[in-house]
């Protein structure tokens, strides 16, 4: 689970905030998009989770670990139950796909044993069984992104943080990325995707949850972000009155952003994604009782759990 708290974050020599009293609360197990013209914060909320950044104000819960708590000798043991995927991919370009996502493993000290398990398991996943002896260069831009969440996903953390992964992909190419991420969550693995990309928000109907300028300005529960659909309603305690669809929590402020800006992925030349393949993963780690939108009401759990695992 994923906490903010009045999270505040103002980088040194600027005087606006990166994020601004964001409160939020990512349960686990959950997919959510967070979506935001570029400068809304996407990247800081990341960075935030991963204890690359500190909060200026406010707390962050991880996992059960509150952040500003976490001493830095325990930052490493956080940040293996945390699994990132890039735009730009990041990988070794003189390794193979197999050694690169081999390498993950390597510096967490798994056994040769383990390895040669998992790394081809965890390649089928993503669809690039075959393709282990191949140098980055000699694949297109979706296989370069599998390779990238095979490398996140190889120990199989419980979080899964992507920071526009789809920004260099076309939308063909977007979308079986997106689509794979989709089947790691239902893995039971937590998946936060920052992007601007809507046409693969919208095609997912997931819970969108919206930065402008810092500021939350909508969380909608299987969110279509141009139309909005059903705001999420805090419950922080069981006897709250739930506030009415009409009414949602936090107000969208209609966007002053630049409309076009969210028009879909970028165009690419990436070619021949390996597609999306049949899906055999169990719905696992899923909360049968999930909340789940009635009668255009959004139901909540608790806010607050201190320690999801
Ligand atoms: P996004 O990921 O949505 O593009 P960011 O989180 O990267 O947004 O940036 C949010 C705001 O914080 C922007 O105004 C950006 O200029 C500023 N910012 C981000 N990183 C730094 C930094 N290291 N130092 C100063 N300002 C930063």
């Amino acid at each position: 689970m994923i906490l903010f708290e009045n999270v505040t974050k103002t980088y040194p020599r600027t005087t606006r905030p990166a994020l601004d009293d964001v409160n939020l609360e990512i349960p686990r197990g959950e997919f959510a998009f967070v979506v935001g013209t570029s400068g809304s914060g996407k990247s800081t909320m990341m960075q935030l989770v991963m204890k690359e950044q500190d909060v200026t104000r406010g707390r962050i819960l991880v996992a059960g670990r509150d952040l500003d708590r976490l001493p830095e000798r325990k930052v490493p043991a956080l940040r293996r139950e945390i699994g990132c995927v890039f735009q730009d991919f990041r990988l070794l370009p003189n390794k193979t796909v197999f050694q690169n996502v081999a390498y993950a493993l390597q510096v967490l000290g798994s056994s040769r044993a383990r390895i040669r398990q998992t790394v081809p398991e965890t390649l089928e996943l993503v669809g690039l069984a075959g393709m282990e002896k191949r140098l980055p260069h000699q694949l297109s831009g979706g296989e370069q992104q599998r390779v990238a969440i095979a490398r996140a996903f190889v120990n199989r953390p419980p979080i899964l943080l992507a920071d526009e992964p789809t920004g260099n992909l076309d939308p063909d190419t977007s979308l079986g990325i997106v689509q794979l991420l989709d089947r790691i969550n239902r893995t039971g693995t937590t998946v936060v995707m920052a992007t601007h990309d809507t046409v693969t928000v919208n095609a997912m109907r997931k819970r969108v949850i919206r930065l402008h300028r810092g500021v939350l300005v909508s969380d909608m529960e299987a969110g279509d972000y141009t139309t909005g659909s059903i705001p999420r309603v805090r419950l922080d305690e069981e006897t709250a009155a739930p506030r009415r669809a009409d009414q949602p929590e936090v107000s969208d402020g209609h966007d002053d952003g630049d409309p076009a800006a969210y028009a879909g992925g970028a165009p690419g030349d990436e070619a021949d994604d390996p597609g999306e393949q049949s899906d055999t993963m169990p719905p696992i780690g899923r909360d049968a009782d999930a909340p789940r939108a009635k009668g255009g009401i959004f139901r909540r759990h608790k806010a607050v759990q201190t320690s999801d695992r």
